[in-house]
């Protein structure tokens, strides 16, 4: 019989993340400050941020030690298995092999506690005693609010306030781990207020929640600061435990991926599991296809500019180098609640760039529809995030059979749907829509950047 599974014992966890910067032949351009127009400083960063994690942030190390109290926390799901997709193969009658990396296996379901837990460990040896931040759909706020409290640490999430409404059981996953969870916009910030001013009813939105979160972070420099769960070169760093464990697990199926797809929100976990192989096509000349997949109603990475822009709405954030449908986009209400961001992290966009990473995008009802194929041949629910990854595979391997090779693909399953159960509700009574933005209303938002830079 096939091996389904391959699990690699603790004392195999890997002790290192990758920082894939030292082996980028074209570094990430530098965060800029939108003031001066020049690199930010370590110290303008400091305000904002863990001193630790600002110099992961711009280290070129190629490996970092994971420190062994965030190797205890992860211990609690990881190493995460490496799992052989029979059922979906056999579904597809394909002859491309498919296994998938599952990091729905993690307290909050995702992969962001694989972030969370050394953010808050930095934060806590720092002495720093509240933390804030900001969630879409739920799944950052609830991992950080797990990873907080292991550490002591006090949490305020800014919950965009349609998802605050819609998703209820994240929000309190946030509170039984002793998280506060406060609907954005608010009346507890000036940006939220001024939000609330331009429109009573406005439902909110991932950069106004940041502006909001960063905002209460730099009123009390002594003993607070503010962590992001995407993006950041950082949290891209800690999401190499992805990849890293998934390289091992590979070599003990013997197999060897044609190409590694992950969906795409910032890019932490498309980063997590793909930059330990695309070290190995810098480093060993391997020819490995990494592909990023986004929503067709939010296509930064294949109809985005690269281009200096703001990580938020009221332009608290350095200027970032990335692909951006500008800080302003606003995208339409699909379920994938962690893919609405409306730019990406500037190393991916660098690889972008560079040609050493690939984008699609695709539409969300072939992506709920992949996740119930998914759902009924592997038992998983995925979500609607990951659905994204799942849709990209399934085109990839009905395509090995048109050719009829034996491609060999591996995804990242994010993370699990059973709390966006109502993704599903509306995919099965045919009420979800498919939503591809006009060019028009791309070069609206991105045409205002010229004004930053
Ligand atoms: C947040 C999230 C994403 C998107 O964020 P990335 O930083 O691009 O990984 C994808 N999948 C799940 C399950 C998420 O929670």
């Amino acid at each position: 019989m096939k091996t389904k599974k391959f699990c690699l014992s603790e004392s195999q966890m890997p002790t290192q993340w990758y920082n894939i910067v030292a082996d980028m032949p074209t570094k990430p351009l530098p965060p800029l400050n939108p003031a001066t127009k020049q690199p930010v400083t370590k110290e303008q960063m400091s305000a904002i941020f863990a001193e630790e994690l600002i110099d992961q942030e711009m280290s070129t190390e190629r490996f970092i030690d994971i420190p062994e109290e965030v190797q205890e926390i992860y211990k609690i799901w990881r190493p995460t298995p490496l799992v052989r997709a029979t059922g979906l193969e056999k579904a597809l009658d394909t002859p491309a092999k498919i296994y998938f990396k599952n990091e729905s296996v993690s307290p909050a379901g995702s992969h962001k506690p694989n972030t969370a837990v050394p953010q808050a460990y930095y934060n806590y040896k720092q002495g720093i005693k509240h933390l804030t931040t900001e969630t879409g759909a739920g799944q950052w706020g609830a991992s950080i609010a797990f990873a907080a409290k292991h550490f002591g640490i006090d949490l305020q999430v800014f919950m965009v306030k349609v998802s605050y409404d819609q998703k209820p059981y994240r929000r309190l996953m946030m509170n039984t781990w002793g998280a506060e969870c406060v609907a954005s916009p608010s009346t507890l910030t000036a940006s939220g207020r001024a939000a609330l001013e331009r429109d009573p009813h406005c439902s909110g939105s991932l950069g106004l929640a940041i502006s909001e979160a960063v905002e209460v972070a730099l009123q009390h420099p002594g003993d607070t600061r503010y962590c992001l769960g995407s993006v950041l070169n950082h949290v891209l760093l800690h999401q190499t435990i992805i990849g890293q464990e998934a390289v091992l697990q590979m070599e003990m199926a013997d197999a060897e991926p044609d190409m590694v797809i992950g969906c795409f929100g910032g890019g932490s976990n498309f980063a997590g599991i793909s930059f330990p192989f695309l070290r190995k096509n810098f480093v060993e000349g391997k020819k490995i296809r990494m592909i990023a997949v986004e929503p067709e109603s939010c296509p930064k990475l294949t109809r985005g500019q690269f281009q200096y822009d703001f990580g938020d709405v009221a332009g608290y954030t350095p200027l970032l180098p990335m692909y951006t449908l500008g800080h302003n986009f606003q995208p339409s209400d699909i379920h994938a609640g962690g893919l609405r961001y409306h730019g990406a992290g500037s190393i991916v966009s660098q690889l972008l760039k560079d040609g050493f990473i690939e984008a699609q995008s695709i539409p969300q009802n072939e992506t709920l529809a992949a996740g119930i194929l998914f759902a009924r041949t592997e038992g998983i629910i995925p979500a609607p995030e990951s659905t994204h990854a799942i849709a990209a595979t399934i085109r990839e391997a009905l395509k090995a059979k048109e050719e009829g090779r034996e491609k060999t693909i591996l995804f990242n399953l994010s993370g699990n749907g059973v709390i966006d159960l109502y993704a599903y509700e509306q995919y099965l009574a045919g009420a979800l829509k498919d939503y591809t933005p006009t060019d028009a209303e791309i070069a609206k938002t991105v045409n205002e950047l010229e004004k930053l830079i």
